[in-house]
């Protein structure tokens, strides 16, 4: 894996859908998307978008791309733009244009308020890479690897939807995706031997406290435990209880599991960043 660079790209909203009850489809093109590159799968990305009642998005750009993350933090916190994370749903070429999908949950949140009101012509800025071959994918199945497992809540859904695209036929697959409503359910094409099963709370009796995770602990895991490849991404406290229970009650290698907390009940991107730049610094 190279360390491939990373470049701020000026780019606009072309159009947006309401493609589901809980998502929009953003898309953003621009003359610089030329050099966005896509490694598939969960390619993550940062977005930034104008402070509420700006119309500029004050980023880093003069120190290098590559001296971002130093530079970001240097910078007053109610000057600079709101950064997010968000993963490339579709990046096409000729016309060139990059979807994004956001699960909305209400006007708590800057992004997903912004996504819920996003015009064609608003300005957004994004940093991502330039080579397809990145340190912005998590997915990286082992070549060994002879079975997969997903679980995943929305906001995880664009990922997932990029992995099932990229995984070799035949691969079999088991995929838990917890939605908010049975019409968020799309179509995710894929040559894999997917099993898919939706989760979605409003087919549910009650309010069931854990549905993701009850639902992986229900079943076993796909093919061989020595072999199978995890990955999981939602709510950081739901990825931290089914990340124990693959390696702890079903004995899988922790270093077969890849996982991320995509967001924190509670908790706004801002203080988990605040609080791994302190985690840092007393490390
Ligand atoms: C690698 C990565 C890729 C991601 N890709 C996507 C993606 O493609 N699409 C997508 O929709 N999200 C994605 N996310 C998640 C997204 O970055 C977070 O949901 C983010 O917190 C949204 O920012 P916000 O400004 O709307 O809310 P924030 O200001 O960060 O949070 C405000 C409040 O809303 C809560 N909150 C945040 N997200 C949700 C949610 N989904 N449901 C309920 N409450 C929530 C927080 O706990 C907090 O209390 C990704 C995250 C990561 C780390």
């Amino acid at each position: 894996m190279t360390a491939a660079p990373w470049e701020f790209f000026d780019l606009n909203v072309l159009r947006t859908a309401r493609i589901t009850p809980t998502f929009v489809r953003v898309t953003l093109g621009g003359p610089s998307l030329a050099r966005f590159a896509s490694g598939g799968r969960d390619q993550r990305f940062k977005l930034f978008l104008p402070r509420p009642g700006a119309r500029e998005i004050s980023v880093p750009r003069g120190e290098g791309a590559e001296n971002w993350w130093p530079a970001w933090q240097r910078m007053d916190p109610d000057e600079r733009a709101v950064m997010r994370t968000y993963t490339v749903r579709e990046r096409r070429r000729d016309p060139g244009e990059l979807d994004i999908d956001f699960a909305l949950h209400g006007d708590t949140g800057p992004a997903s308020r912004w996504a819920a009101t996003a015009h064609p012509g608003d300005p957004v800025t994004v940093l991502g890479p330039v080579e397809e071959d990145n340190p912005g994918v998590d997915f990286r199945p082992p070549a060994d690897a002879t079975a997969i497992l997903l679980a995943a809540d929305a906001t995880a859904l664009p990922a997932v939807a990029g992995i099932l695209a990229w995984l070799p036929p035949g691969t079999p697959a088991k995929v838990w995706i917890e939605v908010p409503h049975a019409a968020d359910r799309q179509e995710l094409p894929t040559k894999a031997g997917a099993e898919i099963t939706w989760l979605c709370l409003d087919e549910m009796d009650g309010r069931p406290a854990a549905p993701l995770a009850d639902a992986v602990r229900a079943t076993a895991p796909p093919g061989d435990t020595d072999t199978v490849y995890a990955w999981l991404a939602g709510e950081a406290g739901t990825v931290k209880t089914l990340r124990r229970h693959l390696v702890d009650a079903r004995g899988i290698d922790r270093r077969r599991i890849a996982f991320c907390g995509y967001w924190r009940r509670g908790t706004t991107e801002d203080d988990l960043i605040q609080q791994a730049i302190a985690a840092e610094a007393a490390a």
